[in-house]
């Protein structure tokens, strides 16, 4: 999953951004709201992190602009300012949520994964193809029933296929999905993870569509 975490206060961005990656989160960090515009009109994201108070454009400048383009992205306010009009004025410009500072990084992490569910149309909080289950907030996965262990990377990956079994996700969507961007991808490296998840699902699970991608195969 990739996430654009727009926030200037120095702490708060590097103590975010560091737990996301440790849960194996793709973030993209900027500090002001008009790199934040920027960066959304040329780059896909699963959810948004917005402060609101921000440099150049303020946060609810940000939202209005997401969703005036008519961008879906989930958007999870952070905010300070816990005045009930706030609140309010946020979520008539289309935030999907707020927290607000300070918070527990745990709640962020699950009001996050909240706000992509929602969007997503995903009815549950376990995605599932009929023989895979993955629950993205124990990061546990059973094949038949039986738990699966598998590392942070393949974890992020199966995730990606696993929003929408059926779905074909090119190289690069997979890249994206998996590596921020001052991470280094490696060559191959998608290879190298679907063939340690095919080790440990089984080979048939993820399909290679040739010439376009790979998907997770709907079995129920
Ligand atoms: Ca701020």
């Amino acid at each position: 999953m990739r996430v654009l975490l727009v926030e200037d206060d120095r702490m708060i961005g590097d103590v975010v951004s560091q737990s996301l990656k440790d849960e194996s989160y793709a973030v993209d960090w900027v500090r002001d709201g008009q790199t934040a515009l920027d960066t959304l009109a040329t780059q896909v994201y699963d959810v948004v992190l917005l402060d609101l108070g921000l440099p150049k454009k303020d946060g609810m400048e940000v939202l209005r602009g997401i969703r005036a383009k008519n961008n879906p992205v989930p958007v999870l306010v952070i905010t300070a300012r816990d005045t009930l009009d706030d609140r309010i004025r946020g979520l008539d410009s289309g935030a999907d949520d707020y927290i607000l500072k300070p918070f527990e990084m745990a709640e962020l992490l699950a009001r996050m994964r909240a706000v992509v569910r929602r969007k997503g149309g995903v009815a549950g909080p376990v995605l599932t193809n009929g023989v895979i289950s993955l629950d993205p907030a124990t990061r546990e996965v059973d094949l038949n029933g039986e738990a699966v262990g598998l590392s942070g990377r393949e974890f992020s990956l199966l995730m990606a296929l696993m929003v929408r079994p059926g779905a074909i996700l090119s190289r690069s969507d997979l890249e994206d999905r998996i590596y921020g961007w001052n991470e280094e991808v490696e060559s191959n490296a998608v290879e190298f993870i679907i063939h340690a998840l095919r080790k440990k699902l089984g080979a048939e699970v993820i399909k290679n569509v040739r010439g376009m991608g790979w998907m997770v195969a709907k079995c129920k």
